[in-house]
């Protein structure tokens, strides 16, 4: 059921004109993406992540370096809300569980976003996982509708 809504919220944003540079772009992660054993304060600023490739958190600022897109790393959905509100970010694209998504891409909205369902070896909310290529498809969607 979250799946289907998170689809609903991602043809609404397919729908509509969205497209935007890559520096207007915010990829939202969640905390939970950090390695439980990492000790870097990424909350803060993602800035402090080592680059050490324990987790995704180090490729998916890279790949946000190449195409100029703003990282952050939200605890929590009111958080994260906050932060896609500001006025020079003009897409999303945000990595949560389906529940978050749920409630976070109809918190942005009527800013355009893109929901990616985060992966769950270790079950909730620990040591989670994403699909790097799913975050840069989305990346290049908003990039090419401009
Ligand atoms: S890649 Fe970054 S966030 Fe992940 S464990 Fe290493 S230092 Fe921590």
């Amino acid at each position: 059921m979250g799946k289907r809504i998170v689809g609903f919220w991602n043809l609404l944003t397919r729908l509509r004109p969205t497209g935007c540079r890559g520096e207007s772009i915010l990829i939202l992660l969640p905390s939970c993406l950090q390695n439980s054993e990492c000790r870097q304060k990424i909350t803060n600023s993602v800035e402090e992540c080592t680059g050490c490739g324990r987790c995704k958190t180090s490729a998916i600022i890279e790949l946000a370096r190449r195409y100029g897109c703003h990282v952050a790393v939200a605890t929590g959905g009111r958080l994260a809300m906050e932060l896609a509100k500001q006025d020079q970010i003009r897409a999303i694209v945000a990595v949560a569980c389906e529940k978050e998504l749920q409630q976070g891409l109809k918190g942005v909205f009527p800013k355009p976003a893109l929901g990616i369902i985060n992966i769950r070896p270790n079950g909730p909310c620990k040591d989670t996982d994403v699909n790097l290529e799913e975050i840069e498809k989305a990346i290049n969607y908003f990039i090419r509708k401009r």
